[in-house]
């Protein structure tokens, strides 16, 4: 397993023994791609560790120039297909903030936790359930503290069958639900001030000590929200009712999402702030099978429209054991990450459960009544329900990732003394490509600059995401474009002047064909098509 962690001193990468290695397409997907897309990210402007001047901040990250255009580009196509493409899909924009009873009901605040287990070697913490599994009685040997230069020690798997990740030891602690909400406090006064008063004035033992600091942060107590899909559930009356929804239906949502993760982990991919795609899709009692179907076919189709290697994406249904407490059925849309396979998305049959349990802690009836339809118990007019749900949930920061990987590509070849060289090329899909046409005056000078920049106006008139570049040699911004993912170069050059055509330059053939300056909007609009 490759572990890249943010340390103080950047990126730090570590090799993890004892897990699976399954790529199906080992020859691109390599150990170290995950060190070149993020070393590329940083370099080029897509990724930067947030607070970088002091140190950097664990697991949080900032998105540079081109990482906000690749991750609008993702989200715009999202959004696009699965909401302004449908008839049966609104979409909804919530606060992150919600009343703390949204998540006694959906029942977060008991059940939305990891276990959590610590190495009695290391020291190191971590979740049991993505710990290396091993058969109980296994041998295994690991070093003293988890030093590369520590004592030899053996060990036996206990009946727990799972190690440390960190340093294969299988002496661990018990197991502790952790809560991943982030919890923190609405409002002017300190909700600490009564409890310290309290504290001060009673001699308390430890546990009472929690207790009234517990008592004196609750009433107060507000959460960041851990998914996007509560407010949807709450929301679902007002939506439904204003815009008068038939079942089936959907609501959309795109934003952010934070989670106290335990170990945050491998660059972008789990981090204690991301950001979801989740669409809600609410269905009559008894659809539920084939419309999970039908969304777990739909949104594998969607991500392999904008990949180069679809075979590196599957979709994997749950086992029993592994779904969660809200889910009676789930698919997982899986990508062959660098380590192997892992979650991209998650469809979710969640049945009634979230209207169900918001209608009985709110006293609100989240209901649909279909006039069309005989109460199947009844069988007298008119079908009054709870709808149950379908739930496409994707992370859009862990797609950004997934994207990246796809579309980093090495090519040997030559340059022009005949010595090799390596093209490294973003080979994404050109409506993902954080910019769309760049537009190169061959030299600075002799009128060519003034060219170019004449034709990036008409660029940016019609909407395109272009860039007017004019540094170093043609060379060096071919190859900076290629390696940021630019589909389209156009260059203008002495021919220009004299009979008004340029040269675009394809990034993945690196072909280069000659067409008229007043082509090169409509021939980047048509590309953008693909
Ligand atoms: P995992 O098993 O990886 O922890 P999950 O099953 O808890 O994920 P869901 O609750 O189903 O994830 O969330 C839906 C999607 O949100 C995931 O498929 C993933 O793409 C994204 N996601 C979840 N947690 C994180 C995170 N900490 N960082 C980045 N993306 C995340």
């Amino acid at each position: 397993m490759l572990l890249i962690s943010a340390s103080n001193s950047g990126f730090s990468v570590r090799k993890a023994s004892g897990e699976r290695l399954n790529n199906p397409s080992g020859a691109k997907v390599s150990e170290d791609l995950l060190n070149k897309v993020v070393s590329l990210a940083k370099r080029r402007g897509f990724i930067f560790q947030s607070s970088e001047i002091y140190g950097g901040l664990k697991s949080a990250y900032d998105y540079g120039p081109l990482g906000v255009e690749l991750k609008r580009n993702i989200s715009n196509c999202w959004w696009e297909s699965m909401v302004h493409a449908r008839e049966d899909v609104v979409g909804l924009d919530a606060a992150i903030f919600m009343h703390p009873r949204v998540w006694k009901a959906s029942g977060h605040l008991a059940e939305f936790s990891d276990p959590l287990v610590d190495c009695l070697n290391c020291g190191g913490r971590f979740r049991a359930d993505k710990a290396p599994t091993l058969p109980p009685e296994s041998p295994v040997t690991f070093r003293a503290g988890g030093k590369s230069d520590g004592d030899e020690l053996q060990g036996t798997v206990s009946d727990r069958g799972y190690i440390c990740p960190l340093c294969n030891c299988p002496n661990l602690s018990a197991e502790r639900q952790f809560n991943l909400m982030f919890r923190t406090s609405i409002g002017p006064v300190d909700p600490l001030d009564k409890a310290i008063k309290k504290i001060v004035h009673g001699r308390m033992n430890a546990k009472e000590i929690r207790k009234t600091v517990e008592e004196a942060l609750q009433p107060s107590a507000i959460y960041l929200r851990p998914e996007t899909a509560q407010a949807i559930f709450v929301q679902y009356q007002n939506v439904q009712q204003s815009l008068g929804m038939k079942i089936p239906f959907g609501i959309a949502q795109i934003g952010k999402a934070f989670r106290n993760e335990i170990i945050t982990e491998k660059f972008i991919f789990r981090t204690c702030e991301f950001e979801q795609m989740e669409l809600e899709f609410f269905v009559e009692p008894g659809t539920e099978g084939d419309w999970l179907d039908y969304w777990s076919k739909a949104r594998m189709q969607w991500w392999q429209t904008f990949a180069n290697s679809t075979e590196n994406f599957r979709l994997r249904p749950h086992e029993a054991d592994e779904l969660a407490h809200y889910a009676s059925a789930c698919y997982d849309i899986e990508y062959a990450y660098p380590w192997g396979w892992d979650e991209l998305e998650g469809i979710a049959s969640r049945t009634d459960y979230d209207l169900r349990k918001h209608s009985e802690e709110s006293g609100s009836k989240l209901h649909f009544f279909d006039q069309q339809k005989e109460d199947p118990e009844t069988g007298k007019p008119g079908y009054r329900y709870i709808p149950y749900v379908i739930e496409p949930s994707a992370g859009l920061t862990r797609g950004l990732l997934v994207y990246l990987l796809d579309a980093y590509t090495e090519e040997g070849g030559k340059d022009a003394d005949g010595n090799d060289k390596i093209r490294k090329v973003l080979k994404l899909h050109p409506r993902l490509a954080p910019i769309k046409a760049a537009i190169l005056p061959l030299v600075k000078k002799e009128g060519l600059p003034e060219r170019a920049e004449k034709l990036s106006l008409e660029f940016f008139q019609s909407g395109i995401n272009a860039r007017f570049d004019a540094q170093q040699s043609i060379g060096k911004r071919y190859a900076k474009h290629d390696e940021i993912g630019t589909p389209f170069c156009i260059t203008v050059d002495h021919q220009t002047l004299e009979d008004e055509t340029v040269t675009i330059r394809d990034r993945d053939s690196t072909e280069q064909q000659r067409i008229s300056a007043s082509q090169a909007v409509q021939f980047v609009l048509d590309g953008l098509k693909k």
